[in-house]
């Protein structure tokens, strides 16, 4: 033991040797609640019998091809499922292996598709501040999150970030949420206009943003709006459903709850669930046309692209998912939540808002209420959090960091969506325990 490069290289963690559904287990038996799904992922908790038995069926059957075999049989049956799902136009699915391959595909296609129009021109993205687009340089580039940015720039892309829609600290007392959705969104706008349009090859957004803020949606008609701004200027819009997709907000796609449909869509965390690493990349007929019609292919692969054992398991995840009715189940013990979570915490004096949509909670915390001052950053109070209610058996998500990246507590919840009433008392018992021991 000791030898495997840890997440912190000051940290001596616990080892997991066990799941039991919304139940950790580490090498010593203690039991850890899984309130955040690990980073969003679990969301069929750690023993599903269906999903285990579809990755020993596939070993049995081929585990891995590659050179001359492109496909398999459980890539093919999972892209036609999820295309049957998706918004929009949403026809074409490229597996790959997590959530930053997944965007380095979007940002990649979206640039080989203006190569092939011939409007080279095109090479810059414009995201968001308060964003995470996954670790690779890519798509930590695309990014707004300066303290995971801090140590690596000069990065790699052509980007600019506006603001996020943020209602809690960016709408202003005499905004309706629909006028600051739309004034969020004409950010983009602005910013096309700024820069020019014709150098711009897509927007970028989460719809729900996960890590790097605790579950903010956007507000009413932020992203219609967005849509309008992409279609006008003739930009792509790229959604990063990694954390917020797959049923996590109570719709396969977080955005269909918004209205729209992207012309690129990255997925991964819960599309396998934690039972094997996998995310996909979704896009438009046109871009797939427009590629099949130009150089015939779309510059890029992996070797583990299409895995059949990660799409076997793919696929009886999202099964699952759809034939026991989890994504409604998510929007009904996604409210208790958020009522218990309001219950317990809504006038707590350090709790400045409550927010998130179906198992995907977030919880902003302040030093003041009435200011919304955050704490000071030196305090580190969410992962102070986060280890108080790890030693009370809780896992939970906090993060430090909002619009600036550098300051902002605030603690994001995912359980799996099996997650029974009980253990959502337990969850908001256990992370009363860890705030109260902190804050
Ligand atoms: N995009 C979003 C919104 C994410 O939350 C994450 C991971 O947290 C990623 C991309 C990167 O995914 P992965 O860690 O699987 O590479």
């Amino acid at each position: 033991m000791g030898h495997v490069f840890p997440r912190h290289t000051r940290q001596t963690l616990p080892v997991a040797v066990g799941g039991d559904g919304c139940y950790l287990i580490d090498h010593t038996g203690k039991r850890y609640l899984d309130g955040s799904g690990g980073a969003a992922v679990s969301c069929l908790g750690h023993s599903d019998a269906d999903v285990v038995d579809a990755i020993k069926a596939q070993l049995d059957k081929i585990a891995f091809a590659h050179t001359g075999f492109m496909t398999s049989e459980p890539a093919e049956t999972l892209a036609d499922l999820l295309i049957e799902h998706a918004p929009g136009d949403l026809d074409r699915v490229y597996f790959v292996s997590g959530g930053s391959e997944a965007t380095e595909a979007a940002i990649k296609l979206a640039r080989q598709y203006f190569v092939e129009k011939g409007e080279i021109g095109r090479g810059r993205i414009i995201a968001r501040k308060q964003s995470y687009h996954g670790n690779t340089i890519g798509a930590l580039s695309a990014g707004g999150n300066e303290w995971r940015r801090a140590q690596f720039g000069p990065l790699l892309l052509d980007v600019s970030h506006i603001d996020p829609c943020y209602e809690y600290r960016l709408r202003r007392d005499d905004e309706s949420p629909e006028d600051y959705g739309r004034r969020a969104a004409n950010a983009l706008e602005e910013e096309l206009l700024r820069v020019g349009p014709d150098t711009v090859m897509a927007f970028m957004a989460e719809p729900v943003v996960g890590a790097t803020a605790g579950a903010v949606p956007p507000a009413p008609g932020y992203f219609k709006r967005i849509r309008e701004i992409c279609d006008k200027y003739g930009v792509l819009l790229i959604l990063d459903e990694v954390m917020c997709g797959m049923g996590r907000t109570g719709s396969l796609f977080a955005c269909e709850q918004d209205g729209i449909a992207p012309d690129i869509a990255c997925i991964a965390k819960g599309l396998g669930a934690g039972y094997q690493p996998i995310g996909a990349m979704l896009c438009t007929s046109e871009i797939y046309d427009t590629i099949a019609a130009g150089s015939g292919f779309f510059q890029h692969g992996h070797t583990y692209i299409g895995h059949p054992t990660a799409t076997a398991a793919g696929l009886a995840v999202v099964r699952a998912m759809l034939d026991r009715g989890l994504i409604p189940r998510v929007v009904e013990q996604g409210d208790k939540l958020h009522r218990k979570l309001t219950d317990r915490f809504g006038q707590h004096p350090h709790v400045g808002d409550l927010r998130g949509r179906g198992l995907f909670r977030g919880i902003e915390l302040v030093e003041d209420r009435a200011s919304k001052a955050p704490f000071d950053p030196s305090r580190g109070v969410a992962g102070k959090i986060k280890k108080a209610a790890f030693e009370a058996g809780l896992i939970c998500y906090p993060m430090s960091g909002t619009i600036d990246g550098r300051t902002g507590d605030h603690i994001l919840l995912a359980p799996p969506f099996i997650i029974e009433d009980d253990q959502l008392d337990e969850l908001v018992d256990k992370l009363d325990t860890a705030i109260a021991a902190v804050i």
